[in-house]
């Protein structure tokens, strides 16, 4: 089969490798109908993930269908077809069983990382992929809702929602603000809508993405690039602050915005990829009783979050910007890598 293979910092390739197989009775081999890139292969491909190693079929997004499964996969049949989640999970494990998949503690990659796909072993940016522990690490896709909405559901929904939302503790009322409005935090907006919030505030330097924040849910936008941003966020709040700030890009500067913006008593939820370490101004903070969360998505919500799209209160294919054939993967690797120019969220490749 054909599939994109990682051969160290700013190289990859489309190319031939062995078919993937059943190697334990719990895996299930898939063919992929569609696949994304990811925020995160951009990282990998500077060679900000070292843990990747060369000869890695890169990818942990997917949709697609069975074309085998091993003895011992129950729930799932050749045929079926199915969301491949980011995270893999034994759901056995002490972790799975309190549904922390991110960090399943099974040996397929490293115990500990639920994370694998296109990181430990193979991934999903190929015509197959094996995945592992099939029965908890897919999700049958209900007849109706498009694969352009599906493949959201393999990361980017649930890590806004779990890692933004639900760790931020958006209440009915709140002002929230989402530092960021890249695939994640408007999949942080979209979902944010789900908790009530009054106010959701999208913050970002692309005038582009703003416009896209209103029509992923934001109530409000902030270009982060205006001197009097501060101002601006504070005068959409009773004064005192945004009750969540979310941050979801990753970079010393918009953790630093996430905590000035915060009010007494809110939450800041770190959502965002660093690669390097923030400054964190604990003495003004502990006095103003702010949680601070972080987390790597655990995918526990994909199944409520598949019904709010089956249901069409989540309108998941709205990330999809660009659709290209599974073998042009590095036209859609430079379309994404160039969002501000391309004005790509996601971008699809199809079989
Ligand atoms: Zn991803
Ligand atoms: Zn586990």
């Amino acid at each position: 089969m054909k599939a994109l293979v990682f051969h160290g910092p700013g190289s990859k390739a489309w190319e031939d490798v062995a078919d993937p197989r059943i190697q334990r009775p719990t895996d299930a081999i898939v063919r992929i109908d569609t696949t994304t890139i990811c925020g995160t292969d951009l990282h990998i491909l500077k060679g900000d993930v070292p843990t990747v190693q060369e000869g890695r079929v890169l990818g942990h997004e997917g949709v697609g269908t069975i074309t085998a499964v091993g003895a011992g996969v129950q729930r799932l049949a050749v045929g079926d077809r199915v969301i491949v989640s980011c995270i893999t999970a034994c759901g056995m494990c002490e972790y799975c069983r309190r549904g922390l998949f991110s960090h399943c503690l099974a040996d397929e990659g490293a115990p500990g990382l639920g994370w694998v796909l296109g990181h430990l072993i193979d991934g999903t940016q190929a015509e197959q992929v094996r995945i592992p522990f099939a029965d908890s690490s897919l999700h049958k896709v209900p007849e109706g809702v498009e694969d352009a909405a599906a493949v959201m559901l393999s990361d980017i929904l649930p890590t806004g929602f779990e890692i933004g939302v639900r760790n931020g503790r958006v209440s009915p009322g709140d002002v929230v603000a989402v530092v960021g409005a890249g695939p994640v935090g408007l999949a942080a907006v979209m979902t944010s809508v789900l908790a009530g919030p009054s106010r959701v505030i999208a913050v970002d330097l692309d005038a582009h993405r703003l416009d896209q924040a209103l029509r992923f849910g934001a109530s409000d936008v902030v270009d982060a690039g205006d001197p009097d941003w501060y101002d601006q966020v504070m005068a959409r709040t009773d004064g005192l602050g945004v009750d969540v700030a979310i941050e979801a890009v990753g970079v010393p500067d918009t953790f630093t915005m996430c905590t000035r913006i915060v009010r007494p008593g809110g939450h800041v939820a770190n959502v965002g990829v660093h690669g390097r370490p923030v400054e964190l101004a604990l003495q003004e903070l502990w006095i103003k009783d702010v949680t601070l969360t972080t987390g790597l998505v655990s995918t526990s919500t994909t199944p409520m979050l598949l019904r709010l799209v089956e249901q069409h209160k989540l309108a998941a294919a709205a990330f999809a910007t660009h659709t290209f054939a599974l073998d042009h993967i590095d036209e859609a690797y430079e379309v994404f890598s160039h969002a501000a120019e391309t004005k790509a969220l996601k971008v699809l490749l199809t079989r």
